[in-house]
């Protein structure tokens, strides 16, 4: 098999602000294809994150000495999946976008190899899953432009961690006043904050609150959920299964992300670990194309909440394959493999 890559530019259709970066609406990210000896290719997306230590330099560093951990030359084997994961695990511990890009690849290949999606490979079937849609930082005035676009979604994810929050969630409740609404601040509060906020995030009927404060604050996490009403649930603060013991008591659950943990086996780890902790489990992702997210959409089945708008939020999609109907619910699709096909 063979291993190539791609670094391509992809455009939000807005500037997507969130409490610890300001993002440009144009951000690059690496396609990764690992082509078999039978001309079957597997593709896989690498949504680096500089908040996890990645750029796509660092990913397109990596990604030969992935190759040549796989074994590149020799054929592949889809019953050995779980090998192939751990070699390239063993090459490099962090980097979790770049190893993910491998592990999506490797789970299209097999499953183009098998004829069958990738969610059979788990035994897993669809399910009735809707998506939030995420409303990152902005104006007030630009906010409610952003939920006038966002009119057919069910679930609102608002990103908070300004001022300003408080004016900016009673703004949204008026104007979606039936919405599910979310808030993820992204480490972006303190303690004192986050409780002078809980009485507001009540009145509005907020249902989840994520990583509210600074990611190694698990006191803080654990006195906001004593004082809370509201599900409290660790995003920046889980990265991999080895975090969640020590969360458990400190939230309510989890945000899984495949770019984050690093690989589709380590997110599947993640969701029974989690589960014996009883937690509450939700599948996040980054701005990610469709490629990307129909990675995460395979493990949709074994989750309580799904946030996959990563593709929705961008201008143009190379992609086609599993992602959201314009009402935020998931569409799978019986493809073999990840489903996908570039535009
Ligand atoms: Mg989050």
């Amino acid at each position: 098999m063979r291993l190539t890559f791609e670094i391509q530019d992809l455009r939000t259709r807005h500037a997507f602000h969130i409490a610890r970066a300001a993002a440009p609406p144009t951000r690059p990210t690496v396609w990764v294809r690992i082509t078999d000896d039978e001309g079957h290719e597997g593709w896989g997306e690498a949504s680096a994150s500089p908040y996890y230590g990645e750029t796509v330099d660092t990913v397109a560093a990596l990604l030969p000495r992935f190759a040549e951990a796989i074994g590149a030359a020799e054929p592949f084997d889809p019953l050995r999946l779980e090998a192939l994961e751990a070699a390239v695990a063993r090459t490099v511990r962090r980097n979790p976008a770049a190893r993910a890009s491998v592990s999506a690849a490797l789970h299209d290949l097999a499953g183009k190899r098998l004829g069958v999606p990738v969610w059979t490979l788990w035994g897993l079937s669809p399910q009735a899953v809707t998506s939030s849609f995420t409303i990152g930082i902005d104006s007030p005035e630009r906010v409610r432009e952003r939920i006038a676009e966002a009119a057919e979604y069910p679930i609102l994810k608002v990103k908070v961690g300004t001022p300003r929050d408080a004016e900016i969630l009673a703004m949204i409740r008026t104007e979606a006043p039936d919405k599910k609404l979310r808030v993820d601040a992204n480490t972006g509060w303190t303690v004192k904050g986050a409780l002078r906020l809980l009485p507001v995030l009540e009145e509005c009927g907020v249902e989840l609150i994520e990583e509210p404060l600074p990611a190694d604050d698990h006191d803080g996490l654990r006195l906001l959920r004593e004082r809370s009403t509201i599900p409290i649930i660790a995003d920046e603060s889980c990265r991999t299964a080895d975090d969640i013991p020590r969360l458990a008591g400190c939230v309510d659950g989890i945000n899984i992300k495949v770019a984050k943990c690093g690989s589709l086996r380590e997110a599947v780890r993640m969701v029974h670990i989690a589960r014996a902790h009883r937690l509450r489990v939700m599948l996040g992702c980054m701005v990610e194309s469709t490629l990307g997210i129909a990675a995460s959409i395979q493990l949709a089945p074994l989750v309580d909440d799904v946030d996959l708008d990563g593709a929705a939020l961008l201008a143009d999609d190379p992609f086609t394959g599993p992602g959201l109907e314009r009402d935020g619910r998931i569409r799978f699709n019986d493809a073999p493999g990840l489903g996908v096909q570039r535009s």
